[in-house]
């Protein structure tokens, strides 16, 4: 497209590659940084094209400068948000000494809100605005690629765990991972990437037939179907089994790992019930489960397990014969729940609606605690997104 509109501005063919490079290699965000184009061309690019799809950013710094959480504000005044975690190189150079290299993670978002509606999930509660186009989704790597850039570094990791379900816009999804893995675009291995959906089972099967090269993680936050149904409310229409199934062929067909996400919530998924059913759920499968304690959220009555239950937890579900992690919470200081920010942004609920979703959140939560699968089917918003998602 760009060719065509080349040639018709008279322009040599050379002129796209310039473009590409400047873009890509360079990083530009306005035309104006497309130093290698004449100013006449500059200025017909300026009136034809925008390099950017992201207005305005905002960026808080926390855990010492480890954590970068950035609020992007997009045209059409959507707030999403992406969050760039720096790891230093840990270790030396050695017989039997592994060396960490330095890496540089960006946690992007698909969706500027979400339709699934995870009751401890700043995101969730937000509910669902739109998908992002694709150029939208690749430029919040843009700009973390720039930010980086500018201090020498290289982005290393990309994982979809920010705003919104990608399984839920998965054509756009795919589009972006293509760009970002292209060599002659931005330049990433697929491997680098990691897609995580709350268990989309046609999306994932598609991931599978596709034979994509990214690692799969699954929200799965409970074992047991009745928790699950108010955990993660897409279980009413795919439980446990069918995610879990979908994954276990993923790993088969792929030969590659599914990491399993477990938010740790205490005392409501964080009992050795569920630590066994856990294990014995996952056992023997190409797995791997992070359990990642839960950051505060302004609506739930929840609260984070202990760090001592993380631990317990931990050692039951190893014991029983599946690899688990416990990972560090990013950004608290920042807000950094998934979707916080823009939360915050959205200012807070009334008093007494906080008051009425915590209440809905306990009942909905004890009944599963007593073991009754929830009769509701999907809520209509989400019934919809699934439909519109393409995933039936
Ligand atoms: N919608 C997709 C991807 C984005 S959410 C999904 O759910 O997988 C990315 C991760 O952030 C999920 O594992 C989600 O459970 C987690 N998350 C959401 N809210 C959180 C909170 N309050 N504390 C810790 N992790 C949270
Ligand atoms: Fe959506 Fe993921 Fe948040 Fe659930 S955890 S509401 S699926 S963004």
């Amino acid at each position: 497209m760009l060719e065509d509109w080349l040639t018709t501005e008279g322009q040599p063919a050379y002129r796209a590659r310039q473009i590409s490079d400047a873009v890509w290699r360079q990083n530009a965000r306005t035309v104006e940084d497309l130093r290698t184009l004449p100013a006449p061309l500059r200025a017909r690019l300026d009136e034809s094209f925008r390099l950017d799809t992201i207005a305005q950013d905002e960026i808080q710094i926390a855990d010492g400068g480890l954590t970068e959480k950035i609020l992007h504000l997009l045209f059409d005044g959507a707030l999403i948000e992406s969050v760039l975690m720096h790891y230093p190189a840990r270790g030396f150079v050695g017989p039997g000494r592994a060396i960490h290299r330095e890496r540089h993670t960006l946690c992007i978002s698909s969706q500027a809100g979400c339709a699934v509606g995870c009751p401890f999930c700043a995101t969730g509660e937000l509910g669902f605005g739109r998908d992002l186009e694709t150029a939208e989704i690749v430029d919040q790597v843009r700009h973390a690629a720039r930010r980086l850039a500018a201090t020498g570094s290289r982005l290393t990791n990309i994982v979809f765990m920010g705003m919104g379900e990608p399984l839920l816009n998965l054509e756009r999804v795919l589009e972006a991972v293509a760009i970002l893995s292209d060599p002659r675009l931005f330049a990433l291995g697929a491997r680098h990437v990691v897609v995580s959906t709350s268990g989309v089972v046609p999306g994932i099967r598609r991931l599978t037939a596709l034979g994509s090269q990214f690692t799969l993680a699954v929200s799965l936050h409970a074992a047991r179907d009745p928790l699950r149904d108010v955990l993660v409310p897409l279980n009413r229409r795919w439980p446990v089994a069918e995610v879990v199934a979908a994954a276990r062929d993923h790993a088969r067909i792929t030969g590659r790992r599914v990491s399993y996400e477990y938010v740790m919530i205490s005392g409501v998924n964080d009992t050795d019930i569920d630590a066994a059913a856990l294990a014995t759920l996952l056992r023997g499968d190409l797995a791997h489960v992070n359990l990642i304690p839960m950051n505060p959220v302004a609506h739930t009555p929840w609260a984070a397990s202990s760090p001592e239950r993380v631990a317990q937890f931990a050692a039951m579900v190893r014991r029983g014969g599946v690899g688990v992690t416990v990972r560090a919470n990013r950004g608290q200081d920042a807000g950094a729940a998934c979707g916080q920010l823009a939360a915050d942004r959205a200012g807070e609920p009334p008093a007494p609606a906080v008051a009425r979703r915590r209440d809905e959140i306990v009942r909905q939560s004890e009944a599963a605690l007593r073991g009754n699968r929830s009769s509701d089917g999907l809520p209509a918003g989400l019934e919809a997104a699934v439909r519109t998602g393409g995933a039936r």
